[in-house]
């Protein structure tokens, strides 16, 4: 078991394959203070992704550790790590229910008040109290009613409830209206602050919310920094 994390992370010379032969990360090194945000950055199979599934131990490392406070991950149950991360996935999971279930998914105990404070903070409440039935309004599991930036900030407001230390984002790729966009800048702003957090940005827009921005090739962090600095 983990007590809960103040969110310092370190990734120690880590290498890892998903296949023999094949490194997807080589002698990974970072070092991130608890409340920082890294964006990660670098082309199609770079190894932004690997990196974040590492940290949600999707997969163990097969070279080097992940510490958590100084914890090696891999010495700590699943549930107990995985309980102190928050994940947005590009495809954000949306399940068969209502809107108001789906934000309340990582918090049952959730109020419905609390549901909304969570959606307004994000300013997904908008979009929401458009729909026919707001709260209420029944939505498919793929989502297919709604955009993809509303699927982002639903998503958003769910990670804002289950208020975790550390957050994990692999931002979606899909093209967002200019007004959508806006709004999912201010909502990240206000989802980063005070949690540890590793985002694969795809915007230049988000890249400029991180305290750290990394750049990574072909498994090799290649450059580090802020957004001054590169
Ligand atoms: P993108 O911008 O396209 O999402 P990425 O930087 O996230 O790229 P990764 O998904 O981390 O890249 O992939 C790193 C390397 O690992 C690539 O060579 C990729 O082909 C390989 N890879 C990724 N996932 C798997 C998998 N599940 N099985 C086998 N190889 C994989
Ligand atoms: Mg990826």
């Amino acid at each position: 078991k983990l007590p809960k994390a103040e969110g310092n992370i370190r990734i120690e010379n880590v290498s890892f394959g998903y296949e023999a032969d094949r490194p997807a990360l080589k002698g990974i090194n970072l070092d991130v203070k608890a409340g920082l945000s890294v964006a990660l950055v670098g082309h199609t199979g770079s190894g932004k992704s690997t990196i974040v599934n590492l940290i949600c131990r999707f997969y163990d490392t097969v070279e080097g550790r992940v510490l958590l406070d100084g914890i090696d991950i891999r010495d700590v149950t699943i549930d107990s790590l995985r309980s102190q991360i928050g994940i947005v996935l590009q495809d954000t999971f949306i399940f068969s229910g209502t809107i108001r279930d789906n934000i309340r998914y990582g918090r049952p105990d959730a109020t419905d008040a609390d549901v909304e404070a969570a959606a307004r903070a994000v300013r997904a409440h908008e979009f929401i109290a458009d729909l026919p039935n707001g709260y209420d309004t029944e939505v498919e599991e793929r989502g297919n009613a709604l955009s993809v930036g509303q699927r982002q900030l639903l998503s958003f407001a769910r990670a804002l409830l289950a208020n975790p230390r550390i957050l994990v984002l692999d931002e979606a790729t899909a093209s967002i209206d200019t007004e959508t966009e806006l709004r999912i800048q201010e909502a990240l702003a206000t989802l980063l602050k005070g949690r540890t957090s590793f985002i694969v940005a795809h915007r230049l827009s988000t890249i400029r919310h991180a305290d750290m921005i990394v750049v990574l090739d072909h498994g090799v962090i290649v450059d580090q920094g802020n957004h001054d600095e590169l």
